[in-house]
């Protein structure tokens, strides 16, 4: 299996009521896999920074896997959770069931929509439950004799570069992530609860959603700035009765909604030292410099250039739990959410996105044959 891209889509939400009262216009459009944004008008006083000068129209345009347009629910082709599902949830959920890590990770600013897309709100599933409802779809309506799956979940959250088990809130303690010499890294003493059906992680998850909100102070504030990674670990083993041999596929899929890119962005923008820890978040910042590592990476591979490049995996928590997933064994895609009237942040998690598309994962089957 040879090198493969991350896959990168982008969705956009609707105007927020804030929106429409300050008048915002939307500064985008799609058009098949293609996202175009314009500078905005200098009457727009929530861009006012961004507004375009003399007049001048200015139009830059982006290419992904797709353009998700989520403008307009009245809209015939306003993008819903299941078509984001059956496009990408579903050809991931394949992947897993191939024998292959995935994972699916939503960037942006806070309030463009990636708890939506992830979770989901009420009854507008996001790609998170509707996959682990696919998921007991699929073992239940196994015929196969010789197969048998277990399916275990965790949930974590990362805060301040610590670590909670959200599916044990009695476990306070920071925990501590550690590197299995072939597995590689882990959350140590986490736990990993098996569940026999779709209702068992609906309750997990509903759960692990109260723990975090309830912990948080301001809930707001914990949201924007916490990483949280639902992860389901599917072992598939195969039993040939002729044989008598015992055959084991493990898949790990993982889910994250990332902090806030904002924080990232005006950490970016200013030259904040990482030092000043209160404001600022080292995973989202180290992520960003993971990928940025993978994109000159790639353009040194194309002068065929020797130079090494140093990807700082270890500099964050999210990072090095997720080194598979960027630039190692694992089928990643994500999900870049934008806000339609915020000209600064769009463009941002625009250019970030179309950096992610560079990075290459070499993804392999998790196969061991057991005697
Ligand atoms: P984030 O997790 O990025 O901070 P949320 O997912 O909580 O943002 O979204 C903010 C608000 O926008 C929520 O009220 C949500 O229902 C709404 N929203 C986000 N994405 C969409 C979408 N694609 N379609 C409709 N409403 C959306
Ligand atoms: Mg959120």
């Amino acid at each position: 299996m040879g090198d493969e891209n991350i896959k990168v889509v982008v969705r956009c939400r609707p105007l927020n009521s804030s929106e429409i009262f300050r008048g915002a216009k939307c500064l985008f459009s799609m058009v098949g896999n293609q996202t175009f944004i314009t500078r905005p008008d200098v009457n727009d006083p929530g861009n006012a920074k961004a507004a375009k000068r003399d007049g001048i129209e200015d139009v830059k345009s982006f290419t992904f896997d797709k353009s998700y347009w989520s403008f307009d629910k009245s809209d015939p082709n306003y993008a819903t959770q299941a078509m984001l599902y059956n496009d990408l949830g579903e050809e991931f959920l394949d992947y897993a069931f191939e024998g292959y890590n995935t994972c699916i990770f939503a960037y942006g600013q806070t309030g463009a929509g990636k708890s939506y897309s992830m979770m989901g709100y009420g009854e507008d599933k996001g790609i998170m439950p509707l996959t682990c409802c696919e998921l007991f779809n699929r073992i239940n309506n196994n015929k196969d004799l010789e197969l048998t799956y277990q399916v275990q979940v965790s949930y974590i959250e990362i805060y301040n570069e610590r670590v909670r088990d959200l599916l044990n809130p009695k476990n306070k303690g920071n925990l501590k992530v550690r590197e299995h010499p072939a597995l590689g890294p882990y959350v140590e003493d986490l736990s990993k609860l098996i569940v026999n059906s779709f209702i068992d992680i609906e309750k997990l998850m509903d759960e692990g959603n109260k723990v975090r909100t309830v912990a948080a102070t301001n809930m707001n504030e914990t949201s924007s700035r916490s990483h949280a990674v639902f992860t389901l670990l599917v072992t598939q083993k195969r039993h040939d009765t002729q044989t008598n041999m015992d055959t084991e596929k493990v898949s790990r899929i993982s889910f994250v909604d990332l902090a806030g890119s904002e924080r990232a962005n005006s950490t970016y923008a200013t030259g904040t030292r990482l030092k000043e820890s209160a404001n600022i978040n080292r995973s989202l910042i180290t992520f960003g410099k993971v990928i940025t590592a993978f994109a000159e990476l790639s353009s040194v591979d194309k002068k065929k250039g020797k130079k090494e490049i140093f990807v700082p995996y270890r500099d964050s928590v999210l990072t090095w739990l997720l080194k598979d997933s960027l630039g190692g064994n694992s089928k990643t895609a994500m999900i870049a959410v934008i806000s339609p009237a915020d000209y600064d942040e769009t463009l941002s998690t625009l250019r970030f996105a179309d950096a992610t598309r560079r990075i290459k994962n070499k993804a392999v089957v998790n196969e061991d044959p057991n005697t």
